[in-house]
């Protein structure tokens, strides 16, 4: 079978090698889709500061079940599934305590450990989450970025009835919105600085789509939802300006969710998070329940995938599929691998 390799920052091989066999408590998956993120794009451009080289790539994903290991019972030939791409101790505290997000020793596939991105993949049960039939291989990979959402949206607990602010409407942004949306939350405001990813925004049903670069923040804020404001700001740009805005207009005593990474050092007033009582959260990645409940959120139609698909690349047009994403920042949502294909 075909393996893609990333041997060095920008360069992409393909190599011939046998397909793995399946251990007695795992599964083989024929892989169908793999979606790109920022994170893989890092690792391209050699700016992802926990990833060494080679490295084969892939951990947003779905395929089909072709074998079974002989203990495995849950699960059958012919099923679609998407894959955890966590790998965890299961020893240390976190782990112990069900937190395997967090485990002190993650290792996460296509950064630290092998990918995903080969025609077949062995893969331990315990990380295989079926998908329902009817959907497509595509969505299928778009699970994982919807599941960091649903974490993400999960670290304030229920949301029903909360007006939310999300900023920034790039992939994460948008999945976070439509996720608060399709969790109950009464109104939800997204701003970003790209009409394009805003439109797609609109697209996904979020009740206000603001351009920061054409109205200020605050006011947009008052416009949506009077002066009691929001109660959640969920910040998935992870920037000085975005941070800044968050805490400069929460509402006293609300909370702040950061969503994105901090490329570097935050520059940001901890004097107003603490004068306004502000409580700033942080989330990680997610957890087997997340997948469920993004499964779920997409099969009751709360959260629509397929707009954010900008295009879809050949296995062998990887390559291509970085130079596509780096020539169309802007315009870019999500770009997708057809490993089949
Ligand atoms: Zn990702
Ligand atoms: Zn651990």
């Amino acid at each position: 079978m075909l393996q893609q390799i990333m041997t060095a920052p920008g360069k992409i091989e393909f190599h011939e090698v046998p397909v793995p066999k399946t251990g007695d408590d795992q599964v083989l998956v024929k892989i169908m889709n793999i979606g790109i993120c920022g994170s893989d794009i890092h690792v391209y451009h050699g700016k992802h500061p926990f990833t060494s080289y080679p490295v084969t790539q892939g951990h947003e994903v779905s395929g089909e079940i072709v074998e079974l290991g002989k203990n495995v019972t849950e699960f059958y030939v012919g099923q679609k599934v998407t894959i955890e791409p966590q790998v965890y101790c299961g020893h240390c505290y976190p782990c112990r305590h069900g937190k395997y997000n967090l485990c002190e020793e993650l290792k996460v596939m296509g950064f630290q450990t092998t990918g995903t991105a080969s025609e077949f993949f062995a893969v331990d049960a315990s990380k295989v989450t079926p998908i329902p039939e009817t959907m497509s291989y595509e969505e299928g990979a778009m699970i994982e970025p919807l599941a960091v959402a649903v974490h993400g949206v999960k670290q304030v607990g229920d949301v029903t009835g909360m007006n939310i602010v999300v900023i920034g409407a790039g992939p994460i942004g948008n999945l976070v919105a439509q996720t608060a949306k399709g969790m109950g939350a009464a109104k939800v405001m997204v701003t970003d600085v790209s009409g394009l990813r805003l439109e797609k925004a609109k697209e996904c049903g979020i009740d206000v789509c603001v351009n920061t670069r054409e109205k200020d923040f605050g006011e947009a804020m008052l416009e949506a939802f009077g002066p009691d404001k929001a109660d959640v700001i969920y910040d998935c740009a992870g920037n000085n300006i975005t941070m800044g805005q968050a805490i400069k207009y929460a509402r006293k005593g609300s909370i702040i969710v950061l969503v994105a990474v901090f490329a570097g050092m935050a520059e940001i007033d901890l004097a107003v998070a603490n004068d306004h009582e502000l409580d700033i959260k942080s989330t990680m990645m997610y957890r087997h329940d997340d997948y469920l409940d993004a499964i779920a959120l997409v099969n009751d139609n709360k959260v629509r995938l397929r707009p954010l698909i900008s295009k879809t690349f050949a296995f062998k047009d990887y390559l291509e599929a970085y130079q596509y994403i780096d020539a169309n920042r802007e315009t870019t949502m999500k770009v997708i691998i057809n490993v089949q294909e």
